[in-house]
């Protein structure tokens, strides 16, 4: 049975609220204050929003430490609080529909890929860790007889989850399920962006069974909202992801107020580095263009520096400019479109200043490289692809949209150290059937995920996270549990009879 996307939308659109969420209820910013939430697809307005503040944040704040103090989920039973996180997944489940259609109207991705990706990786993150509860235990260090010593996780408390516009339910998501999981309240500021889901994602909690004040949602602008939080004396950690650059701010206001715990998802400039002897060139080409072009660009590990050992060069980029074709900007509202619209102009602005900066400083165009016109409106851009120089602009800083640049490489050393010359390290590629230089390439390149002969492979049970300014601590996996968690050591004397 085909959706009907556009009816789906009506509904949706007639059924938004852009109020904060906290203690369980709708509540307008304090001093009432709004601001425009403008869909990409066609530049109209959906709705204003609640632009909150410190002011917001303190209340906010107060609500979700009384939820934690008084036990209300963190001392519920680790099976119940299980089966009220599955719950939570089931009823994503229910309004899968609405959920990927409020995606595509926020932030302009294809409604197909919202619904099976986004909203379906949303589910089974919040499904997985849900099931992880009861099922994660303690420990018991190895001590003398005359002594017990219980090592512990303990919730941090107030957790506050900042997050970027790319992946809106699935960047949430990996914040609010490892930080619930293990019991704390969460305050999420979704990107002014891309605020919607977030408040259905709330509503849904609420009606599993997560009490009032565990989950709040604050939508505001990042130095409003997101800079009282990330100065709050009285929260306890924040998890970010999003930009290098706000990163380092937020880190510092961590370390200036009262030292929260400070866990960084940050930029990526991901290199894929394709050796002569791939053992698949059309799989290596096709995941060389898909994995930029995907999401319009807008993936943080999206391998945008691909170089081509100079033998293969003309061979492999013909095939990889080939799959230009299957990205073409549309309406996503359409099931069948694969690119959508740019988040906002803005965003859309800042690509095609880099497209410039890529003909201006003498890059080869061969594909893309201007605004795309769809018939909605809104903001668009052909998928694009240069040949280009390591020192360029496009080739050493993060863009953010769909725009690749290629390289040549003569020996296994320079493709190493042309991966590694990037302050980035959040995933790479390495393609060769070499299985000795795969893994001597995998070693050597300074990322949290590289991937050998594939870039698809993803999983909720594997971490993920960056080296160096790609940021710290991890997300997905039971790794993530760490940073929700502080370790608690407990002894006891034990009395010889
Ligand atoms: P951004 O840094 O501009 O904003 C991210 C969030 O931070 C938003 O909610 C924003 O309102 C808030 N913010 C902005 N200024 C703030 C401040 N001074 N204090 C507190 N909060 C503030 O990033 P973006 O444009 O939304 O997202 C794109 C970036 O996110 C890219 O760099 C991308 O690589 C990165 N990203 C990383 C990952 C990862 O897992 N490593 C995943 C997705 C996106």
């Amino acid at each position: 049975m085909s959706i009907n996307w556009k009816e789906k939308a009506a509904q949706v659109k007639a059924n938004l609220d852009g109020r904060a969420f906290i203690n369980g209820v709708r509540v307008n910013a304090v001093d009432n204050d709004t601001f425009a939430c403008i869909s990409p697809l066609d530049g109209t307005k959906l709705i204003d929003i609640a632009r909150c503040k410190k002011a917001d944040v303190d209340n906010a704040v107060t609500v979700a430490r009384a939820a934690f103090e008084d036990g209300r989920w963190a001392h519920m039973s680790p099976k119940r609080r299980k089966e009220i996180l599955i719950k939570f997944a089931d009823l994503i489940v229910a309004n899968a529909h609405e959920l990927a259609v409020t995606e595509t109207l926020d932030m302009g991705k294809p409604v197909s890929n919202a619904l099976a990706v986004d909203v379906n990786a949303a589910q089974n993150t919040i499904r997985w860790f849900g099931e992880a509860i009861d099922k994660v235990y303690d420990e018991v260090a190895p001590t003398p007889r005359d002594s017990l010593a219980l090592i512990t996780r303990e919730p941090v408390g107030v957790v506050a989850a900042i997050v970027p516009w790319n992946y809106p339910l699935l960047m949430t998501s990996w914040k609010i399920a490892p930080a619930l999981a293990t019991g704390n309240s969460v305050i999420l500021k979704p990107s002014e962006k891309s605020p919607l889901t977030a408040f259905r994602l709330a509503e849904l909690a609420l009606e599993a069974g997560i009490p009032a004040g565990v989950f709040n949602v604050l939508p505001g602008y990042g130095h409003e909202a997101g800079a009282a939080m990330a100065e709050h004396m009285d929260i306890d950690c924040v998890a970010f992801t999003g930009s290098t650059a706000v990163g380092k701010r937020i880190m510092a206001a961590a370390a200036n107020s009262n030292l929260k715990r400070a866990w960084m998802e940050l930029g990526g400039k991901s290199p894929n580095i394709v050796f002569a002897d791939a053992p698949n060139l059309d799989e290596a080409a096709a995941a060389a263009a898909g994995n930029v072009f995907y999401n319009q660009g807008e993936s943080c590990n999206a391998p945008t520096r691909l170089y081509v050992e100079a033998s293969i060069k003309d061979e492999f980029m013909a095939k990889v400019a080939a799959h230009v074709a299957s990205f073409k900007p549309a309406d996503p509202l359409d099931g069948d479109t694969t690119m959508g619209a740019i988040v906002d102009d803005i965003q859309m602005n800042s690509v095609l200043k880099y497209i410039e900066s890529g003909k201006n400083e003498g890059a080869e165009l061969i594909a893309g490289g201007s605004r795309a016109r769809v018939e909605t409106g809104g903001y668009y851009i052909e998928p694009t692809i240069f040949i280009a120089k390591p020192e360029m602009t496009i080739v050493r800083e993060e863009i953010f949209g769909p725009v690749l640049a290629a390289m040549t490489f003569e020996t296994e050393a320079e493709a190493i150290a042309l991966a590694n010359d990037t302050e980035y390290g959040l995933q790479a590629a390495v393609w060769t059937a070499n299985i000795s230089k795969a893994h001597r390439v995998a070693r050597a390149i300074k990322a949290g995920t590289v991937h050998v002969n594939q870039y698809n492979d993803d999983d909720i049970t594997v971490p993920f996270g960056g080296y160096k300014q790609s940021g710290n601590g991890r997300d997905k996996s039971l790794h993530a549990l760490d940073k929700y968690t502080e370790l608690k050591t407990t002894w006891i004397k034990i009395d010889e009879a």
